[in-house]
């Protein structure tokens, strides 16, 4: 994540229109374990490689972190869209978009949009900044005042993976894995075992400790 975002101290202006423009055109929306693992479970998939075979899910690299992170494969026709995304007409004859994912199953860079996590390896410790869905987002104008702390409080277990996921990603990144390598080596899970026992065993492979708090 690019480092000219401000960071969200208490409070922040924000109330989503669901116009969907961070679902459609040229985004990128990036997944963790666990966003996989809901995936998977949403679409009754007993493995998340089926995400990848089935063309759901791809590999981009994050050039920053130089490492490779599944991103949701957009539709490219009639125009670019989440495949999770279904538009409606609503009542003041605008289009809506709802998300198939809402809210269990939903990636958390959606749920917690505009919210952005970084995380700081050296220092072992989260921030968390103010970064527009997309350029044209709505619900960022004459918005009501959200509190960061209430706002996140849903999400905390959510967070907690993603910070173990970003972990996994500082022991692994060294090892010059192609997107091949990635997608086998820490992409591809059963769900059979609940996702903590999944984590744990990928600590375990990657990192060579199973602590998860
Ligand atoms: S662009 Fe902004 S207002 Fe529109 S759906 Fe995305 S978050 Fe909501
Ligand atoms: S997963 Fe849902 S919220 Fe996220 S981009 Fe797709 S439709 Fe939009």
């Amino acid at each position: 994540m690019a480092d000219d975002f401000p960071i969200i101290e208490k409070t922040f202006a924000f109330r989503c229109t669901q116009c969907a423009d961070c679902c459609t055109g040229d985004q990128t929306v990036f997944l963790n374990l666990f966003d996989l693992y809901k995936m998977a479970q949403y679409l009754q998939l007993n493995h998340t490689a089926l995400l990848f075979s089935k063309k759901i899910v791809a590999l981009k690299k994050d050039t920053q972190n130089d490492v490779y992170r599944p991103v949701i494969r957009f539709k490219s026709r009639p125009f670019k869209f989440c495949p999770f995304l279904i538009n409606e007409w609503g009542e003041n004859g605008k289009i809506t978009g709802w998300c198939r994912l809402h809210p269990r199953h939903k990636p958390l860079v959606c749920s917690l949009a505009p919210v952005g996590v970084r995380f700081d390896a050296a220092e072992d410790s989260l921030q968390f900044l103010l970064v527009p869905p997309t350029d044209r987002c709505p619900g960022l104008k004459e918005a009501p005042v959200q509190i960061l702390e209430e706002y996140l409080a849903p999400y905390q277990q959510e967070i907690a993976f993603q910070n173990l996921f970003f972990k996994v990603l500082e022991c692994v990144k060294s090892n010059g894995w192609s997107a091949a390598q990635f997608q086998h080596n820490l992409y591809a899970f059963s769900l059979q075992k609940p996702f903590a026992e999944t984590l744990e065993d990928i600590l375990r492979v990657h990192c060579g400790t199973d602590r998860i708090s």
